[in-house]
């Protein structure tokens, strides 16, 4: 794959060999920053398809983000994608947001609706000159330039659906809308995720749907990520990874060990690729990343990366 600033990620993805992509949030400091820009350094000689930087919850990050995405654009050879969430802003700010991005030179954004600013499950009170749903911001996009849009996915439903079947016709009403793919929400057993891009399929999609992974590196990844994600915590695992508790070095070989299977059994079935959750680190990712064989080896370059 041969990469330039303006490739889109539909461009990155649609090769006829599995792709990995990071996903990055904005640093709030200069630790963060420096911490951030090592992992992109240590993870762009493995040529991600594309690597995305979140927006802060409730729109609390709109300026990093955009700063951070336009540094990859420029700085790096990576294709970049920006997260823009609808939650508190009017159609106009997200018209400007949308603008900035295109003048940073992001062709890609990831549409999503967002969360209330505090409590992710408190009530959702939709700005009075903006948004209500992703659909609609998905459309924003589309007719504001010749932007590549991706959208959220859950494997288990979103937390406020009240069932699989409607969750996924809100999925698919995003591709109609005009997004051309979709990354999942983390989750720790493939079941769902199969179960989902089956229901897709049926509703006549075929867009792609790229598994999000969080590599399991500590105990608290494992208890929170499913916390934070509305995704269950398979009672196997729990019993599986329970010998380790307490012991770092071990839970985290042990729980590298369930990453890399989870992701074997994804692509033994077919997805085109996996989206890491990397944390703004590049150890796991480039573990996981040559376990899987999902970079192009070129003379000279070195998978591991020093801890
Ligand atoms: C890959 C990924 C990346 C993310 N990145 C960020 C980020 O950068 N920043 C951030 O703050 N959050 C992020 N999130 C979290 C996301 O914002 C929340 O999960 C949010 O609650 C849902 O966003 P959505 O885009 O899926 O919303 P929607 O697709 O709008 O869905 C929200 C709820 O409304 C329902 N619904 C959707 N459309 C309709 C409709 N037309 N009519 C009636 N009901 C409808 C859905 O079924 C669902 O229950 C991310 C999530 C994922 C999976």
């Amino acid at each position: 794959m041969t990469t330039t600033f303006a490739s889109t990620v539909t461009e990155r993805i649609n090769v006829d060999r599995p792709f990995f992509a990071v996903e990055f949030f904005p640093p709030k400091d200069d630790r963060g920053e420096a911490e951030l820009w090592r992992a992109i350094r240590r993870l762009e000689v493995l040529d991600p398809a594309y690597v995305s930087v979140t927006y802060g919850a409730g729109g609390s990050s709109r300026d990093r983000t955009v700063r951070t995405v336009e540094r990859i654009a420029t700085d790096t050879t990576l294709c970049s994608m920006a997260h823009l969430t609808a939650v508190s802003h009017s159609t106009d700010e997200l018209r400007h947001v949308i603008g900035s991005l295109a003048a940073a030179g992001v062709r890609n954004i990831m549409a999503l609706r967002g969360d209330p600013p505090g409590d992710p499950l408190g009530e959702w009170v939709a700005h009075p000159d903006g948004l209500e749903y992703a659909d609609q911001l998905v459309a924003l996009i589309k007719r504001s330039g010749p932007f590549c849009v991706g959208v959220a996915a859950f494997p288990y439903g979103h937390p406020r659906s009240a069932e699989l079947e409607t969750d996924t016709e809100r999925l698919v009403g995003k591709f109609r809308a005009g997004a051309e793919f979709a990354v999942t929400q983390l989750f720790l057993e493939p079941d769902g995720f199969l179960r989902l891009r089956d229901r897709v399929a049926a509703a006549g999609f075929d867009q792609p749907i790229i598994p999000g992974i969080m590599p399991l590196t500590s105990e608290k990844t494992f208890h929170k990520g499913p916390e934070l994600s509305g995704s269950p915590l398979p009672a196997a695992l729990v019993e599986r990874l329970a010998p380790y508790s307490g012991d770092t070095a071990a839970f985290r070989a042990a729980g590298m060990e369930v990453t890399g299977e989870l992701c074997e059994r994804l692509l033994a079935e077919g997805v085109p690729g996996i989206h890491f959750y990397c944390l703004n680190r590049s150890t796991a990712t480039t573990e996981l990343v040559e376990r899987l064989g999902l970079a192009p080896r070129h003379e000279g370059t070195r998978l591991s990366t020093p801890a």
